[in-house]
């Protein structure tokens, strides 16, 4: 059978959920092959196995850590001279993105970002990716090379399938480039005890409809309700009531949770390109002709600050 690779997005040993839904992703398509870096990468090994991979690749040096991604793509790219996959898969973050792209530009080969969903193809592997601000959804196949294919946190569930996981030292020769950017400090973000936006499996959203940034508590008290994330339209991050780092939409993250909950937001195309492919959405609106009904599947007409409060309060109770 055909290997697969798959880039590990871990911290410190501790395999984060993307990849282990890469993983249910890759035994569709053939035996995944773990590539894991930096400090910890192998303690990964018994998450890894235990999610189906069937080789975890190891390798552990300071350029990982002190400079940006060209270390990580010099040793995915020797993982794919050692392998010779059938296709690489890699977590759609930002940086997973930019280390696919140089990926397939070193190797000649095509590039499928934010993929939703994979399935075997008769002519290789094939992706089902959300387009023009979610207008389409389209199926689409790498016809040049080793598919590279970056896939969207939440497109799969995570699976137990327990496989060897044998771990093996990667040979790693970083090249010249390796060494040009050097990070010089690295801010941690505050710890909120909420998890990651665009991996959360739900997220509650506040738009322009909050009407000030104090009322964002009532977004903030709903999503501790139900251990989800925080989302923001343009309109509120632009108002200074939330970061920038919780905007969803074209020029913000791109989320794809169960559940999605939008409140006091309108449906503007650009938000809906960042939150279309949820599972199941919820709109909470005073307007009854605002668009965000449109592509809902529950929605309550009324004002947020009464609604989510109610909310809140009976998802407590429970
Ligand atoms: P509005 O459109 O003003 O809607 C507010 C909604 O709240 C209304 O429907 C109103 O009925 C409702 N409301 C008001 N009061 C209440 C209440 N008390 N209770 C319940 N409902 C209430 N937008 C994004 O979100 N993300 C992006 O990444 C993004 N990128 C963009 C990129 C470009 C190039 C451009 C041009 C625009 C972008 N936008 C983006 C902006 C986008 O076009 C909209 O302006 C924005 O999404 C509107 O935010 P909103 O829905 O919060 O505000």
């Amino acid at each position: 059978m055909a290997e697969v690779l798959v880039y590990v997005d871990h911290v410190d040993g501790a395999v984060r959920k993307p990849t282990l839904e890469l993983l249910t992703l890759a035994r569709r398509i053939g035996e995944p092959v773990a590539v894991a870096l930096g400090p910890g990468a192998g303690n990964t090994a018994a998450a890894l196995a235990e999610h189906g991979a069937v080789k975890v690749l190891t390798h552990d040096a300071a350029e990982y850590a002190d400079y940006l991604v060209v270390p990580k793509v010099d040793a995915l790219q020797a993982a794919y001279e050692a392998v010779s996959p059938a296709a690489v898969l890699v977590p759609s973050s930002a940086e997973g993105k930019e280390i696919a792209a140089r990926l397939a530009v070193r190797i000649g080969s095509g590039i499928i970002t934010d993929a939703v969903d994979l399935e075997a193809g008769d002519e290789g592997p094939v992706a089902t990716q959300s387009a023009f601000a979610a207008s389409f959804t389209t199926k689409s196949r790498v016809s040049k090379g080793t598919p590279v294919i970056t896939v969207k946190p939440n497109s799969a569930a995570v699976e137990a399938a327990p496989a060897a996981g044998a771990v093996e030292a990667l040979t790693v020769s970083f090249s010249e480039k390796a060494t040009g950017t050097k990070v010089t400090a690295r801010t941690p973000r505050e710890a909120t005890g909420r998890p990651e936006l665009t991996e959360a499996a739900i997220v509650v959203s506040g738009g322009r409809g909050v009407n000030g940034a104090e009322n964002f508590s009532v977004i903030e008290n709903l999503a501790d309700s139900l251990g989800a994330a925080v989302g923001a339209s343009r309109a509120a991050v632009d108002a200074g009531w939330y970061p920038h780092s919780n905007q969803v939409g074209q020029t913000g993250k791109s989320v794809s949770p169960q559940l999605y909950i939008a409140s006091g937001i309108s449906g503007a195309i650009q938000h809906r390109a960042g939150m279309q492919t949820s599972k199941t959405i919820v709109a909470i609106n005073k307007d009854a002709e605002a668009p965000i009904f449109d592509l809902v599947d529950y929605g309550v007409i009324g004002d947020l600050l009464e609604v989510v409060p109610q909310l809140t309060d009976e998802i407590k109770t429970r």
